[in-house]
């Protein structure tokens, strides 16, 4: 369809480390609408999805995301910088079964804020929650997401921290964050 109506244009960007299931979270959020665009030369690609948010009661607002996902992990360093240019919200994942994805969030925030001079709001995803009762596995506790995000925004107080649980594979939670980083990226933008 063309010409409907979009308020916003937001660029959403995954990051975190290779495996912690930053596609399947996409996939989740867009379910048979996926369509991507892969764009060699950055190892990138994107996809859209446009949605209605209800700002508060009859504040409507439609908002076209374009979510990026990288297609390889650390390879494209030097190209990097394209794929974070004008991001509007970080989705920063890891895997809460292995502690050194939520340490290594540290680097991948670290980028972006150097890439861009500023970071942007993030919220950051402790994914694979499912996986929390299995037997062989020591996952790490809900506080561990909490006060990494408190780290890592108090000293920048225009950044509101939030961490979430999700899972791609049951879809806990993957709406809500979708609509968590929404919140926030009109938050900073005072709308
Ligand atoms: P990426 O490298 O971060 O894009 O990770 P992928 O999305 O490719 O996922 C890596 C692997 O983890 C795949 O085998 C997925 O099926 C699996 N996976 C992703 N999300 C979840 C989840 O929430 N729970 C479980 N149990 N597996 C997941
Ligand atoms: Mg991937």
């Amino acid at each position: 369809m063309t010409g409907v109506h979009v308020d916003y244009v937001f660029k959403l960007c995954l990051i975190g480390d290779g495996f912690v299931g930053k596609t399947t979270l996409r996939q989740r959020y867009l379910g048979q609408n996926l369509s991507t665009d892969y764009l060699p030369t950055i190892g990138a690609d994107f996809a859209t999805k446009t949605i209605t948010y209800w700002k508060d009661r009859g504040n409507m607002l439609r908002i076209k995301f374009q979510i990026w996902d990288l297609a390889g992990q650390a390879k494209f360093n030097e190209v990097r910088k394209f794929y974070y240019l004008g991001t509007h919200g970080f989705l920063a994942v890891f895997d809460i079964t292995r502690p050194e994805t939520l340490q290594n969030l540290t680097n991948w925030l670290l980028e972006a804020q150097k890439l861009l001079g500023v970071l942007p709001p993030f919220i950051v995803l402790g994914n694979k929650a499912d996986l929390r009762d299995e037997h062989n596995c020591t996952p790490l506790s809900p506080t561990a997401g909490v006060h990494f995000v408190r780290q890592h925004t108090d000293h920048c107080p225009a950044i509101t921290p939030v961490y979430l649980e999700t899972s791609a594979k049951t879809g806990e939670n993957v709406e809500k964050a979708f609509e968590t980083i929404t919140r926030l990226i009109l938050e900073h933008m005072d709308i």
